[in-house]
């Protein structure tokens, strides 16, 4: 069932369009990301959402009351900013108690909803220190802590990770989501890191420009991107340039620099010229006589995997090996790099300028 609506939802600044007609439905408890590079309108859908800044046009419809005029603090909805924007002169009781008191909680219904929000968030125990004693990482949990201690019915959070190191923000990811879950509530988060979104969402509305270009669950949004703009922006990927050679409801040939490509692609009409993507972990390397020949330019171990550049008769293509304990040819190595044709994706090459 949906919870929040968002219908046609357009906001301009003067002449410049920063959501445009934006169309979105979460159910209960789901988690959403809306995920995108800077100034693609995120933060102020969330904003408008929230109820800071008011829509041009369209309207937010929350649990079946239209709330687009309603005041932020009517709305509520617990807020998490990547600033945190806790009071630095403030306890952290003091910090989470703040909202609960606005609400007009008595002091021992507030006493007990502060501990509890601070064991949900593992600071039992600090609740008596000043925030700005704490490191970044407690900061960062007091500021959740103070949104989720009002049971808002939806909760907000714009870029609250980002100014952790990528050790705690892994951790928070988890941890963040694990809380969402244990108390069900309906979450939108902000972010233009991709494994954030992946790692926390149901799903995920990548945006592009101010409009939603794809709506889906992080492995669908990965392995079937609806745009160029998705495919690139979702994880690596390879994106040769290619012309249509046929097409039927199933498969299209492309060339792509002379090669004849069999590309399934699901009943999409398709003819001109097209971009074709494979992923890098996608791509396997052999003897120089099986697939593509090329040659290694560039590799480099990463722990889990090896990243390689391998300059091809395609183009250079990036290709990830797993780390099996065995090192990959090294760079001035002759190959071969093959796929298997149902991880080739194929989208038209117009796209790239509509996002
Ligand atoms: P970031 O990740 O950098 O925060 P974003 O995707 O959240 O980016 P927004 O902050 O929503 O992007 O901004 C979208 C566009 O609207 C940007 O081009 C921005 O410059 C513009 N914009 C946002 N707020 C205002 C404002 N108050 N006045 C004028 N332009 C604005």
């Amino acid at each position: 069932m949906t919870f929040l609506s968002l219908k046609k939802l357009t906001r301009h600044f003067d002449d410049f369009v920063a959501v445009e007609s934006l169309d979105l439905d979460i159910e209960r408890g789901e988690f959403i990301s809306l995920l995108g590079p800077s100034g693609c309108g995120k933060t102020t859908t969330l904003q408008m959402i929230a109820g800071f800044v008011k829509p041009t046009r369209g309207n937010i419809v929350l649990d079946g009351q239209d709330i687009t005029a309603l005041r932020p603090e009517k709305r509520g909805m617990g807020v998490v900013f990547q600033s945190y924007a806790l009071f630095p002169h403030m306890t952290v009781e003091a910090n989470i108690g703040f909202g609960l008191e606005m609400r007009g909680m008595n002091r021992s219904e507030r006493t007990q909803r502060i501990g509890e929000t601070l064991d949900l968030v593992r600071l039992g125990g600090l609740g008596k220190r000043f925030t700005r004693e704490l490191s970044g990482g407690q900061r960062q949990r007091v500021a959740i802590a103070r949104a989720l201690a009002i049971r808002p019915q939806l909760l907000l959070l714009d870029e609250p990770m980002s100014n952790l190191d990528a050790k705690l923000r892994e951790d928070m990811h988890i941890e963040l989501r694990a809380i969402q879950r244990h108390l069900g509530i309906t979450t939108l988060l902000v972010t233009h890191d991709q494994v954030e979104a992946m790692t926390m969402s149901d799903r995920i509305a990548v945006m592009h420009g101010g409009k939603i270009v794809q709506l889906a669950m992080p492995f669908e949004a990965y392995e079937q991107p609806g745009s160029t703009f998705a495919s690139t922006f979702l994880g690596k990927t390879n994106s040769l340039r290619g012309r249509v050679v046929t097409s039927n409801q199933r498969c299209a040939i492309v060339n792509v620099n002379e090669r004849q490509l069999h590309i399934p692609h699901g009943g999409r009409s398709l003819d001109g010229d097209v971009h074709v993507f494979v992923r890098p972990e996608k791509l396997r390397l052999g003897a120089a006589s099986a697939g593509v020949p090329g040659q290694v330019k560039t590799r480099v171990f990463l722990g889990n995997h090896w990243m390689l550049q391998v300059d091809t008769a395609m183009g250079l293509m990036s290709v990830s090996l797993p780390n099996i304990g065995e090192v990959p040819p090294a760079e001035g190595s002759s190959v071969g790099v093959s796929w298997s044709d149902d991880d080739l994706r194929v989208l038209p090459q117009q796209e790239v300028a509509h996002g």
